[in-house]
Parts: structure tokens; C-alpha cells; sequence
């Protein structure tokens, strides 16, 4: 029969996951000869045959794929028949102007894990196993293609055995870039204030006797140093809190199988799924009534993070210690994560006993993902380690590269190029000087990585955002300010694929108005080139502006003076005794003329300002802890809800009038109804408001198509009910997928505003 020739050009990931000899031992089973190789944009094979097993081996490229492999696009081109005898893995070949996608750290897989435990293998108890299923990628990776001289590995020379493993096609461990093993590979150290540094397993002892002690260790991990102590302990939980001055907060809980993970949460099977995947993301699980989880390490929340080991060192420490570990950054509040041995040494000099070293550099810095199920819709809500830089697709292929530099808190950043938008980790709050020289760092990580050099630059509109200031001192020739709820609104419509008009709802915290008022509560008729504002909260004053949002009584007292005027301290309300009335008078003042008192639409001070009011919370010690607090305490039982109205003139966006809200509230509170019954009308009320705003603008505009996003959504119990309510109204719904509801997805919205507008 006569033979033919193909050549075949496979993007997506496809290295570092296995892919070539994956392709070699198809090519063997289905008798084609030819050439696989690795290049600056993908994997190339071609392969020569008879018709019907060339037809065989490329019919299964896609289906039969190593597990991690992500294929995006097969290229075909017919080639000259040249009679090759064999089939070949032939050297990367380099090319400077292309690019490919990246692989994102992958979780221990079963093989590694079972080698890892296994005494007869000579990887037994070796905290760095890994193969081209797993292990580290991302973090380690300093340029493309991927090959072991252009990672932090290359000053590991590897041994004989590691070798040959490398170069057998038949080996799960061939071209696994960072393959080593005790003899050859990287080596743990132990270090504490007092003693003798210890390495290799009297290193993993001294941890694991350290843990068991209540002490807390620092621990060098994938992407940067841990901070891990005994969850089961109390004393040792609080301390760390102490330390690390993180008050309040949520900590994660590490556990070694899902069956312990089972006994703290309940856990249903997309949350499992998710769990276990390769990712391994912190998954925020509802608690069971009585769990063994110190009390300090999730005060006043009914959710408690968890995860899996994602590492063998985590899995042996997790084995040997035998205790639910508390698993948390390695950094001061706010600061991004520590990364090398001797900044984890210097910065978390005051938080840990303890430091468990190694010396595989990590070259990208990166925290831990965490997620949560809500309605069997997956809530991304810290995209990290995992997750980026694999990108979001394009419903187009952008004509012009864009940088989007993001926002402030829980900043990331978003390149356009071709059909992708890479959306960076989760960088941190940009206030900070450390991260800011983290976001510039990974920045220019991602551009050279991607082959990205852009030409339009987009910020967020505020004047004072670092990131805005950063993005105006690039002096791009096309700079494009972004407001900041259109970015959200965007954001989520461009994940979905959407193109037309949406009926765009974003509740968050905090965003800059076009009218320079602080907006939050916001609906808007948008598409990818501009918006509407139709509807808003009602406005209050912010006393004091932003030192408001740490103090939830500023914002409860101004609601409190906008409902009722200067009769409102005659309400005879419990709130008001817990006011300082020296301050208060100074609210007053402010309230009433508006000095450094901007006006605002927030959605998240209107929770705030509830969960004060009704004596949840009056001050936090973390973002969105008022809000997440009422939550908490919400009776799900409870099926009332509050009335509200609509005040509208013409020309103008419809205002959602909150006074009937409150006055309900106060009432409420007046009849001494407790706070879970008050927290849940609350509750149906917003989602009642959401949903009944967007019937209206349905129903002058006939756009039947909603799009949900700003960090309010974070809040499980309102997503899910307006979720449930838009779709019974039968409306079209867009919800975020990879990317965070909060401002951490709103990069990607900026980037195609900006492109939309400047092509
Ligand atoms: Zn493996
Ligand atoms: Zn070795
Ligand atoms: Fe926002």
C-alpha cells in the first residue's frame, strides 16, 4: 500500500505534561514512522504511514492525551513522503517570536505519592518526587521552552538513574524536567532559633516533632514558604495569629485525606471532585456541628477552608505528624508570600520556631487557590497556584496586544494577545510596596514567557489606585481608563463568550464613579465598548471616606441620619449605646456637610452597615468580615423580607430606595426579633432588589441577559438565591468562571474594554 506523510502542529499545553512520549508510543502502536519534537509554539510531529494508521494515530491524539495535557488546536499539513525507517523524539527547537502556553503546577499524582511511601523504592520518603504528571511547573520555569537549563533545576546535575529514566521514552519520568531523587535531587534543612541546622529525614523529624509540640514551622513549599502549626491545638493556632498579626480571619486547614477532611466538613461530590483534583485548591467547606479544629482557627464562620497535600514533603508531614495542620502563607497580613531561603529566614523571623528549608529555587511566587461550590456553580475566589497562567479564551482574536494592570485589592493583572487573555496569580493588595515590586516582577515574567509587548495599556479610573499611577508612568502610546464596575461587568461577560448587551449587576465594596461618588450597588446596561448606569443603591455619605470600611458604625450611623434625620437618637436603639458620643458628633458634622465624606452606592457598606446596625459586627479586622459575620448568622429557615422602592426621574438612573430597608430593620430590632431572622429577611431582600431591578430594565429594554460580579457574590447564601431567582425569571444568566467575582477578575474586563475601544 502506499504510504503518506503528515505533518502535525499541536498547541495548548503540551509540554511538561508528558506529551512527546505520549505521541512516541502511539506512533509505535499504530506502526507510523517519523519525528516528534518541542517548539517555541508547541509540539510538531510528523508522521509517515499507511493511510490507515496515519489516519488511527491522529484520530487519537486528542482523546487518548496524557492526563494534563490541554490541546487546543491540531494543525494538519500534507508533506512529501520521505521513507523514514523509525520514529524519533528529536531536540526542542527554539523559536524566539513564538510562544505556547505554560503548564501550572501539578498536585503529587498517585504514582509519585505511592513511591513516595513505598520502602523498597529508591524514592522512598523523598520530599521532591515527582514525574511528567506532576510536580513543580510554573514555579519553576524562568523561560521557553520548557527544558531543565531554563528552569531552577539546572544546578542539580542529574545521577546516572535519574538519567536513564530521563532519556527512556518508556519511562513515566522521561524529559520530566525536574526529576531527582535523593541522591541527585533537591535536599531539605531544618533550622531553629536554637541548635544545629539538620538535613534530609532528621530535617522532616525535627519539623514533625515541632508541629506535635504546638510549635510553628515555616516551611518552604511550591510556590513560596507556608506557615503551618496544629490545627487541633488552640494554643498554637492563636499564637500564630499573634505573630503573623492576622486576627480573625479564616486559616486554612491542611488534612491528609479526604476522609479526615470528611470529619471536620461535609463534603458533597463536586466539592470532593474539586478537592482531590490537580490542583488542589483550598475549598471552603461547611463545618460539621462539633469538629476537631481548634476554635481560633475559623472564629465566627461556619466555612472552613481546606486542602489536600499537594507535595510529598506536605504528604509526609501530614503522615508523620498525624494532625490536621494549619496551613497558611508565609507572610506578615497583606504582604505578598516569602519565596527564598533567607527572606523566609528575615521575614518570618518573628512568626515561626522553625524553618524547613530546601534548595530548589522558586523563581514565581505563588499562594494557594481557593474556591467554593455555590449552587454546583464553581466561585473562584483567590486564582493561584493551580489555576494561572493558563488563560482564559477570547470569543476574538485581539489586533492589538493590551496590558491591563487591574485594581487595587486582590490584584492581578491581564495580557491580551491573539485569542488568550492571561490573567495573572492573585498578586495582593498593591498598597503595599512589597508587592507592588511582585506584580512588576511577574509582570514582566508573563510578557517575556508569552512573547508580549503591549501596545494599549488600561487601569482602573480611580486617580489614586498605585496600579493606575503604575499604568499612566508606562506612557503607552493608547492609554484607556477603565471604570470599575464596567470592568467587572465585562470581565464576566467575556468568560462566558458573551458579545451583545447585558443587563450587567455589580455589587462589590468599592469603585470609582464617573461622577467621582464611590460606586458599588450598581446596575448597568453594558457592552464591551461602554455602559449605562440604570439603576443604583440609594446614596449615603462614607463619614470619614475610607477609614469607614474598617468601622461599620460610621457607614450604620450615616444610613441611620439619612432615613430618619436628627430623630433618629430617640429610636431608643441598642447600636446607639455602644457609640462614642464624642465621635459621634463628629459623624454628625461630617454627615451633614459632606466634609471627606464622599457620597456612595456600596453594596458592601449596605451589609456593613446592617450588620453593625443589628449588632453583629461594629468594627472588623478583615475585608468583608461584617458582612461575612451576618451572613453567618442568617436563619436559612426564615422566608420574610423588608420592602424597598424605586425613586426615578427622567434622564436619570432609577435609585433603589434602602429606607424602607432600614426602617424595617430598626423596627425589627424595635420588637427585640433575633438577628438570625433580621440577617436572613436581609438577606432575601437584596436578592429580591437584584432580582426585581433587572425585570425593570427587562422590561424597558427588552435585554433578558444578566451578568453577576463584584465580591458581594462572595456571600453563598445571596448568590444562591438570586441565582435561583434570575433563572426562575427566566433570564439569561452569566456568572464568572475561572475568574474571581471580586477584583481579582476585573483585569480581563479592563484589557477588552480597552481593546474594544482602541481597535
Ligand atoms: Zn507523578
Ligand atoms: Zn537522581
Ligand atoms: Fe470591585
Amino acid at each position: 500500500m502506499a504510504r503518506e506523510r503528515i505533518r502535525l502542529l499541536i498547541k495548548g499545553v503540551v509540554q511538561g505534561v508528558g506529551f512527546r512520549p505520549f505521541v512516541y508510543q502511539l506512533a509505535q502502536r499504530h506502526d507510523v514512522a517519523g519525528f516528534v519534537l518541542n517548539t517555541g509554539e508547541g509540539v510538531v510531529v510528523e508522521a509517515e504511514g499507511e493511510l490507515k494508521d496515519l489516519e488511527r494515530f491522529r484520530h487519537a491524539l486528542k482523546p487518548e492525551a496524557p492526563p494534563r495535557a490541554v490541546i487546543e488546536s491540531i494543525s494538519p499539513r500534507i508533506m512529501h513522503v520521505q521513507g523514514d525507517a523509525g520514529f524519533v523524539i528529536q531536540p526542542s527547537l527554539a523559536q524566539p517570536d513564538e510562544f505556547q502556553l505554560v503548564s501550572p503546577d501539578i498536585a503529587t499524582c498517585d504514582d509519585c505519592a505511592a513511591e513516595v511511601f513505598d520502602p523498597a523504592d529508591r524514592r522512598w520518603r523523598y520530599p521532591f518526587t515527582n514525574c511528567t504528571n506532576c510536580g513543580p511547573r510554573f514555579t519553576i520555569i524562568e523561560d521557553m521552552p520548557y527544558d531543565r537549563p531554563q528552569t531552577t533545576m539546572k544546578k542539580f546535575e542529574m545521577c546516572a538513574d535519574c538519567k536513564a529514566e530521563y532519556d527512556n521514552p518508556n519511562n513515566r519520568r522521561f524529559h520530566a524536567q525536574p526529576n531527582a531523587c535523593p541522591v541527585c535531587g533537591p535536599k531539605l534543612t531544618f533550622v531553629a532559633k536554637s541548635g544545629e541546622p539538620r538535613v534530609k529525614e532528621e530535617a522532616l523529624a525535627a519539623a514533625v516533632e515541632m508541629l506535635q509540640a504546638g510549635k510553628i514551622v515555616a516551611l518552604k513549599g511550591l510556590g513560596g514558604f507556608q506557615l503551618a502549626c496544629d490545627a487541633s491545638n488552640d494554643a498554637a493556632v492563636k499564637r500564630l495569629r499573634e505573630r503573623k498579626h492576622r486576627y480573625g480571619k479564616p486559616l486554612a486547614v491542611m488534612t491528609e485525606t479526604i476522609e479526615d477532611a470528611a470529619e471536620i466538613c461535609f463534603i458533597n461530590d463536586a466539592e470532593r471532585d474539586l478537592l482531590s483534583s490537580a490542583e488542589r485548591p483550598i475549598v471552603l467547606l461547611r463545618r460539621r456541628p462539633k469538629d476537631a479544629v481548634a476554635p481560633s482557627v475559623a472564629p465566627g464562620n461556619n466555612y472552613i477552608g481546606i486542602m489536600l497535600p499537594y507535595t510529598p514533603l506536605h504528604h509526609l508531614l501530614l503522615r508523620d505528624t498525624g494532625l490536621p495542620l494549619v496551613m497558611t502563607s508565609g507572610n506578615l497580613s497583606e504582604e505578598p508570600i516569602a519565596a527564598e531561603n533567607a527572606e523566609g529566614l528575615r521575614r518570618l523571623d518573628h512568626v515561626a520556631d522553625g524553618w524547613l528549608l530546601h534548595d530548589r529555587d522558586i523563581y514565581s511566587r505563588y499562594d494557594d487557590p481557593v474556591l467554593r461550590i455555590v449552587a454546583g456553580h464553581r466561585v473562584m475566589i483567590r486564582r493561584a497556584r493551580g489555576y494561572a497562567p493558563y488563560p482564559v479564551h477570547l470569543p476574538f482574536k485581539a489586533k492589538k496586544a493590551v496590558l491591563a494592570v487591574g485594581g487595587e485589592l486582590k490584584s492581578t493583572f491581564c495580557l491580551l494577545k491573539e485569542g488568550y487573555g492571561f490573567v495573572s496569580q492573585h498578586i495582593g493588595d498593591m498598597e503595599n510596596v512589597e508587592t507592588f515590586e511582585h506584580f512588576e516582577r511577574t509582570l514582566e515574567l508573563y510578557k517575556r514567557l508569552f512573547r508580549i509587548s503591549p501596545e494599549v495599556v488600561a487601569c482602573d479610573m480611580h486617580p489614586e489606585y498605585f496600579s493606575s499611577k503604575f499604568a499612566r508612568d508606562l506612557k503607552a502610546p493608547i492609554l484607556v481608563e477603565v471604570q470599575h464596575h464596567h470592568a467587572h461587568v465585562v470581565s464576566c461577560a467575556v468568560e462566558n463568550g458573551w458579545r451583545d448587551q447585558v443587563i450587567g449587576v455589580a455589587f462589590d465594596g468599592t469603585g470609582y464613579g464617573t461622577d467621582g461618588t464611590i460606586w458599588g450597588g450598581e446596575f448597568l446596561l453594558a457592552d464591551w465598548a461602554g455602559f449605562d448606569r440604570v439603576a443604583h443603591l440609594k446614596q449615603v455619605r462614607l463619614p470619614g471616606g475610607e477609614a469607614a470600611v474598617e468601622k461599620p458604625y460610621r457607614t450604620a450611623l450615616a444610613y441611620l441620619i439619612s432615613v430618619y434625620g436628627d430623630a433618629y437618637a430617640d429610636l431608643g436603639l441598642d447600636f446607639l449605646s455602644r457609640l462614642d458620643p464624642v465621635e459621634t458628633e463628629i459623624l454628625e458634622r461630617q454627615v451633614a456637610t459632606g466634609l471627606l465624606s464622599p457620597f456612595t452606592s456600596s453594596a458592601g457598606r449596605f451589609f456593613d452597615a446592617v450588620s453593625s446596625l443589628i449588632g453583629v459586627r461594629d468594627t472588623i479586622e478583615f475585608e468583608g468580615q461584617a458582612a461575612i459575620e451576618l451572613e453567618m448568622q442568617s436563619d436559612e429557615a426564615e422566608h420574610g423580607r423588608y420592602e424597598y422602592g424605586y425613586l426615578t426621574a427622567s434622564g436619570q438612573p432609577s435609585v433603589i430606595d434602602t429606607d424602607p430597608v432600614i426602617k424595617g430593620i430598626v423596627n425589627d430590632l424595635l420588637n427585640c426579633l433575633p438577628v438570625a431572622v433580621i440577617g436572613a429577611k436581609f438577606h432575601a431582600t437584596v436578592a429580591d432588589i437584584i432580582v426585581a431591578t433587572c425585570g425593570r430594565v427587562r422590561a424597558e429594554t427588552g435585554v433578558r441577559t444578566v451578568a453577576l460580579s463584584g465580591g458581594v457574590f462572595q456571600n453563598a447564601t445571596l448568590y444562591a438565591r438570586v441565582i435561583k431567582d434570575l433563572r426562575k425569571q427566566e433570564f439569561r444568566l452569566l456568572l464568572h468562571k475561572e475568574l474571581p467575582v471580586n477584583d481579582g477578575g476585573i483585569s480581563l474586563g479592563q484589557a477588552v474594554v480597552a481593546h474594544t475601544l482602541a481597535t
